[in-house]
């Protein structure tokens, strides 16, 4: 039986220490960042999570609403696993193939992570 609080932990120490969590299945290796306690393919348990420390921008997408900020929002792609983020860097380096590193965000209500150049 799988121990809840572990994998909750796991997950979200992991996320604090600002690296991306990635669940795995021990059974069939299905790979995916949404926190979950049993596989959706094959409906095991044994799962671990380990953290995703580097990634290439898939897509990004610029929005604009008429204020000071604009906001870049991307498509990582972490070795075959894709995740949508805010992009907190110099945006005139942000480029498709960009390599990205993973930050921890925490501001009153929001904790998230966002990613920034890596070099
Ligand atoms: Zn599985």
């Amino acid at each position: 039986m799988v121990n809840y609080k572990q994998i909750y932990e796991e997950y979200y120490n992991t996320l604090k220490s600002g690296v991306v969590p990635v669940i795995i299945c021990n059974n069939c290796g299905l790979s995916s960042t949404n926190l979950r306690t049993s596989c959706p393919r094959c409906n095991s348990e044994q799962l671990k999570v380990i953290g995703a420390k580097e990634g290439i921008v898939y897509s990004y997408t610029i929005i604009e609403r008429g204020l000071p900020i604009t906001i870049a929002l991307l498509l990582v792609d972490l070795n075959g696993i894709r995740v949508k983020a805010n992009y907190f860097g110099d945006k005139k380096k942000l480029k498709i193939g960009l390599k990205v590193k993973p930050r921890y965000f925490k501001q009153e209500l929001i904790e998230t992570l966002v990613f920034e150049p890596a070099e």
